[in-house]
């Protein structure tokens, strides 16, 4: 009987050793989400597989049902990002936040936005300067998408304390993995533990970098300060989401 092979659109995420000269995959898959499957032999010198499964690679791969986990039958290499693997720095963070996504994601859990967002991260990461204020707006949506997902997003819209409505104030204090306090709550100086102090550029950009399109994301100004601001808080989140010191 002939296997039937299925064709997924996807980002590998990560590559681990396996058995013998076998690699275990994870990887981001437009369809069907985060997905794992096995390289039969991609260690071997010159497989000729190993090289369209390289991580942060974007590809076309065959998979043919197994036991376990399904097997690699082809690969076709869509994107292979050379400017961001010629850029020691840019790796670097790239690997950081597939990483991320590779342990914040529940496995087969399909979520186009998420494999937008990364795309267009990625993409943006290939061909402009790491670290501009629009490649950090497109990680930051791709962060955020991968926050909410987890529905570990603090609430912006309500007090944390009085859960009166948040209106719009000048200065707001946010406390990590819950929220912000009104203003009222802010005055009478309400003590939480793990606060940050942030202005209303910070909230705004929180509360609408989830739902951005990429047009919308181009034509974002904001201030090194404030992107520095928001950088804290999605690492804080992160890392103490996962039990662990998060960077990207
Ligand atoms: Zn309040």
């Amino acid at each position: 009987m002939k296997d039937s092979v299925n064709k997924t659109e996807l980002v590998i995420l990560r590559s681990f050793e396996a058995k013998e000269t076998d690699r275990i995959y994870s990887a981001f898959s437009k369809e069907r989400g985060k997905i794992r499957f096995i390289g039969i032999g991609t260690r071997k010198i010159k497989a000729k597989l190993a090289s369209g499964l390289e991580p942060i690679n974007m590809a076309e791969v065959f998979l043919v049902k197994g036991r376990a986990l399904d097997r690699v039958r082809g690969v076709i290499i869509l994107k292979q990002f050379q400017a961001i693997r010629a850029d020691w720095e840019k790796i670097v963070v790239a690997k950081r936040v597939l990483r991320i996504l590779d342990k914040m994601s529940p496995e087969m859990e399909a979520n186009k936005e998420i494999y937008e967002a990364l795309e267009s991260w990625l993409f943006r990461l290939e061909n402009s300067q790491l670290k501009n204020n629009t490649e950090r707006l497109f990680l930051l949506r791709l962060l955020w998408r991968v926050i909410c997902w987890n529905g570990i997003q603090p609430d912006l819209f309500n007090c944390t304390c009085c859960q009166n409505k948040i209106t719009s104030q000048v200065r707001y204090e946010l406390i990590l993995a819950q929220g912000v306090l009104c203003i009222d709550c802010l005055e009478s100086g309400q003590k939480r533990q793990a606060s940050v102090l942030v202005n209303q550029n910070v909230i705004k950009l929180m509360r609408i970098l989830p739902t951005c399109s990429n047009e919308v994301l181009e034509r974002i100004v904001v201030r090194k300060e404030d992107l520095a601001v928001l950088e804290v808080i999605t690492r804080q989140i992160l890392s103490f989401s996962l039990g662990e010191k998060v960077d990207f």
